[in-house]
């Protein structure tokens, strides 16, 4: 089937009672056993699993190619969650640029002796297989992210995969900014998939929540669903039915705004305001011919550019932009702006010349025309 066909048929549509085509919410926190003791509808207690949550699970399973998914509160509770059940003194290779606060937390465990840690450049995979050798011994998890957010280097999971499987790694990877639109970094060999589902598999700005999908139920992936219900990250009711609802139109929101994002990267190389456009459509960028042989059907929503004049020019070309609001986060209906370095502070690897700009489902050449006038205000 076809993703279009699959999103908008999600598996988990019908209601039972009534034969509605829309899933309901189920509030309650418990369930009534039976005369035997045991659960008739499967569930006990809503911190373990929730009902509301299933449908989305399913889909965001089928659309991966998974074993298994479990929905978090946040991304953050997603990738937490995956790292506390990690054996204790696990080596973790990770690229340099990521999803800072995932980095941040990395580094932080690491400080306190949680697992050792060696960040490497994200596309040489030298470094990734010097990086594996130096943890051999240990167990190990490589985490990687294509394309990064928010510098767009692109990563060879194929390749990362088959180096990490060869020194007994798992493999997990972040596929916020790709969504299995684009990518489904299983069938390159990756063992589980992260997601913020906050971002564009929700689209609409108004869920937080994270996801994990597993190529197979394991003994990490026990450990995993139960660090979830320790912790109680669960996704709740309300949350789950908006992020099915919103996943439904996944494919028409990547679609269209991953050939805005063309669009305006392409419309935007070589504009003498511009240092550099860092986007993995572009034939010339360096992760061109991976992104190609990996994504398909666009190259995802995130641009950034790199504004001539430095930090001062990037902030007057934000500060002159109409229709790209400044806010953090990635993904939803409408464009945003971000000056990356200045959020990430002190020690972030983002060159302070850089806005990353989330490409929403406005029109393409509004966005465009705004985008052209900001820049004009970057020379000041
Ligand atoms: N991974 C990526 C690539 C992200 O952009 C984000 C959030 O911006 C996260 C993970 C964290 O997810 P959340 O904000 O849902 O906790």
């Amino acid at each position: 089937m076809h993703p279009s066909t699959r999103v908008a048929r999600a598996p988990g549509r019908a209601e039972a009672t009534f034969g509605g085509l829309v899933p309901p919410i189920f509030p309650s926190t418990t369930y009534e056993r039976d005369a035997v003791g045991a659960y008739p509808g499967g569930h006990s207690y809503s911190r373990d699993q929730n009902p509301t949550g299933e449908p989305a699970e399913a889909l965001l399973n089928e659309l991966e190619g998974g074993a298994d998914a479990l929905l978090f509160g946040s991304g953050m509770a997603a990738a937490t969650a995956l790292l506390d059940a990690l054996e204790p003194d696990t080596h973790i290779v990770a690229p340099r640029h990521m999803y800072w606060t995932i980095r941040a937390w990395l580094e932080a465990e690491a400080a306190k002796g949680a697992w050792r840690l060696t960040l490497v450049d994200n596309t040489d995979l030298a470094a990734w297989n010097a990086a594996l050798v130096s943890g051999a011994g240990a167990a190990q998890l490589a985490w990687v992210e294509t394309p990064s957010n928010p510098m767009g280097d692109v990563i060879d999971l194929a390749a990362v995969a088959a180096i990490a499987h060869d020194h007994g790694a798992v493999v997990v990877a972040d596929n916020t900014t790709s969504t299995p639109i684009h990518t489904r970094p299983i069938e390159h060999g990756v063992d589980i998939v992260f997601h913020s589902a906050t971002k564009q598999l929700n689209g609409h700005g108004d869920v937080l929540a994270g996801a994990l999908v597993s190529n197979e139920t394991n003994e990490l992936w026990e450990r995993v669903r139960h660090q979830r219900g320790y912790r109680g990250a669960v996704l709740g009711p309300f949350e789950s039915w908006l992020l099915f609802r919103g996943m439904k139109t996944l494919w028409v929101r990547v679609v269209r705004s991953s050939a805005t994002a063309l669009h305006l990267a392409s419309a935007l190389q070589g504009h003498p305001a511009l240092a550099d456009v860092l986007y993995p459509g572009l034939p010339d960028h360096a992760g061109h011919a991976v992104a190609v042989r990996q994504m398909e059907h666009g190259f995802g929503m995130l641009v950034s550019i790199r504004v001539v004049g430095g930090a001062d020019a990037a902030r007057r070309a934000l500060n002159a932009l109409e229709l790209f609001a400044d806010a953090t986060s990635l993904g939803s209906t409408e464009s945003l702006v971000e000056h990356r370095s200045r959020v990430e502070g002190v020690g972030s690897p983002v060159p302070d010349d850089l806005l990353r700009l989330s490409v929403g489902l406005e029109d393409p050449d509004d966005l465009l025309a705004d985008l052209l006038q900001a820049l004009d205000h970057a020379t000041g």
